[in-house]
């Protein structure tokens, strides 16, 4: 079986245990499936996020460890001549979410959301992309090139006749809004700041083209706290660059690949002088500490990982000794309006949670709590595509929903676009990304 990850970070996993169990063909990629020790750990509820499509209705299969079992057996001939394609698996692979809860809580560290680019890619190699992965997958560049999307995003999302085209043609859902583009241009000022700590932000996508406010909110408010801001995106001149997460999403990692390398030359120099490099959407940023690893990239890949920040974290260790030296507002500090703080399943799994609690903290006059949840449904483009709809706001309704009912009164924060999407389409709520709760805080 060719593999289309790096996969050779496994390849002395379970050497010499007699309980590895590694399956016979696969290689590495097989040996990463067999660092599942079968524990049937994650076949409890017990607190924590992982996994989302178990917690639903605990089938086994939709376990991390049910997906395991699955593709060890299939790794292994056993599951007749459909293989990797047997229609159970591709099933339960179909309703991983990726959202890394097993890589942080499971005993071993299963790592399925890169196992499913792996899986997803090999799917697309034997049947073909379809058009709505082909949409989904290359939306930083039709966003950038295609401003009739623009429109026609309005349109859809205004006429239902239209969003039922849309599901029969692409099979994205007729029942949930699109997130809308923006026109504007970026007017984000960035300031001289004199004897400022230099520091790369990186516009991502979902910030450059639906979100300009956070990115604006950003750099005030790195600004303030005494930084000499830089930034590195989607409309950097003519250049344009992206972390490549939408292709991750749907298996083609060639053109992830591409993506990485170019963003990797644009930042390895400023890694190299020791910038950190700062990102807002977690999905995104934690891409370059996480899966660029699984793509061939060599030692700039290391570097760039190494100066790879999330806001947050970086405002907890990069800010000299973790002080918010901010101007507060009087009357923000006087707000008696709570904050409910929902987490990216992604900043979860690499414990960002506790820099976006200590940010927070330092927010005079807060009065903020974090729910306790797992996946919001969502997921990048899950929560949109018709045959997950339902599913998508089963885990939505777990317990995100009944939270954000608890506390109508509250400001909503969620640092994940796809997240604040899913806040929107079914709570009916706006959400906050940290870096504009601390400007709407500050005088
Ligand atoms: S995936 Fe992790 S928690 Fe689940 S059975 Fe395997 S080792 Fe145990
Ligand atoms: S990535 Fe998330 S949804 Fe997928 S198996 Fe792991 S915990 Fe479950």
């Amino acid at each position: 079986m060719k593999s289309y990850l790096d996969w050779s970070d496994y390849k002395d996993a379970g050497m010499g245990d007699a309980y590895a169990d590694i399956p016979k063909q696969g290689g590495d990629f097989a040996k990463a499936v067999a660092v599942c020790i079968n524990s049937r750990q994650c076949e409890t509820l017990a607190r924590g996020v992982m996994c989302p499509s178990f917690r639903l209705d605990q089938d086994p299969n939709l376990s991390t460890g049910g997906r395991v079992r699955l593709l060890k057996a299939a790794l292994n001939g056993e599951l007749g001549s459909g293989g990797l394609f047997t229609p159970e698996l591709v099933e339960a692979m179909d309703l991983c979410v990726s959202c890394k809860g097993c890589q942080r809580e499971c005993e071993n560290n299963v790592d399925m959301s890169r196992i499913k680019v792996e899986y997803l890619a090999q799917l697309n190699a034997r049947k073909g992309l379809s058009l709505r992965a082909r949409l989904f997958s290359e939306l930083p560049e039709l966003l950038a090139k295609q401003h009739w999307l623009i429109r026609l995003t309005a349109i859809r999302n205004r006429h239902p006749w239209i969003a039922n085209l849309a599901e029969r043609l692409l099979g994205i859902s007729r029942h949930s809004p699109l997130p809308e583009p923006v026109y504007t241009a970026r007017q984000t000022t960035l300031k001289e700041i004199e004897g400022g700590q230099p520091v790369v932000l990186f516009a991502d996508t979902f910030c450059n083209h639906y979100a300009p406010d956070i990115l604006t909110a950003a750099v005030e408010v790195l600004q303030a706290v005494g930084c000499q801001v830089t930034l590195i995106g989607v409309r950097d001149g003519e250049e344009r660059y992206c972390c490549g997460r939408t292709y991750l999403s749907q298996g083609r990692i060639e053109e992830a690949r591409q993506q990485a390398e170019q963003l990797l030359q644009k930042l390895a120099p400023y890694a190299e002088s020791g910038m950190p490099l700062i990102g807002l959407e977690p999905s995104c940023l934690l891409t370059l500490r996480d899966e660029y690893r699984a793509l061939g990239l060599g030692e700039m890949a290391d570097l760039v990982a190494g100066k790879a920040v999330l806001f947050e974290e970086f405002l907890v260790k990069g800010v000299k000794g973790g002080k918010l030296n901010l101007p507060w507002s009087e009357r923000a500090i006087a707000s008696q309006q709570p904050v409910v703080v929902h987490g990216h399943c992604h900043q979860k799994a690499v414990g960002a949670m506790k820099s976006m609690r200590k940010v927070l903290k330092q927010i005079p006059g807060i009065s903020f709590e974090m729910v306790d949840a797992s996946c919001c449904g969502m997921a990048g483009s899950f929560g949109l595509e018709a045959e997950h709809y339902e599913t998508s706001k089963a885990m939505a309704e777990q317990a995100l929903l009944p939270a954000l009912s608890a506390r109508p009164e509250a400001l909503i924060v969620a640092n994940g676009f796809s997240c604040r999407h899913q806040i929107k389409v079914q709570a009916d709520r706006p959400a906050l990304h940290l870096a504009q709760l601390i400007r709407l805080r500050m005088g």
